[in-house]
């Protein structure tokens, strides 16, 4: 058995292993969101959002990018959307989440407000 490679598996559950991830990850399926726009779709403190993209980044699933001061993730291994769908079908879900799409009246986002220059 080549170990190594079950432990880089098991990393990779680990990373998925919380339901806030998963939001998180769904809400990535459409592109590119800002930690802001994250924020006000899912209803959660920036802070937590935060932690939890960091443990998706260091399992190197997302990457992010700052632009001015708004910092946007993004999915860099879409395999991973194929092991949420696989999760979805193995508890029943038919339906897909529904995760609001840009714009959100609550975010400040540059997406949402309209305007490239705006700050969350
Ligand atoms: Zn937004």
């Amino acid at each position: 058995m080549k170990t190594h490679l079950l432990q880089s598996e098991a990393r990779v559950f680990r990373a998925l292993m919380h339901p806030a991830r998963l939001a998180i990850l769904e809400m990535l399926r459409g592109g590119e969101q800002c930690v802001c726009h994250m924020e006000a779709g899912l209803g959660h403190r920036q802070a937590y959002i935060s932690q939890h993209l960091a443990v998706l980044r260091e399992a190197g699933i997302v990457r992010d990018r700052r632009d001015g001061l708004n910092i946007f993730y993004r999915v860099v291994r879409p395999e991973v959307f194929s092991l949420l769908d696989t999760a979805r079908v193995m508890v029943g879900g038919e339906t897909l989440i529904t995760i609001p799409a840009p714009p959100i009246a609550a975010c400040p986002c540059p997406k949402c407000v309209g305007d490239e220059k705006v700050a969350c």
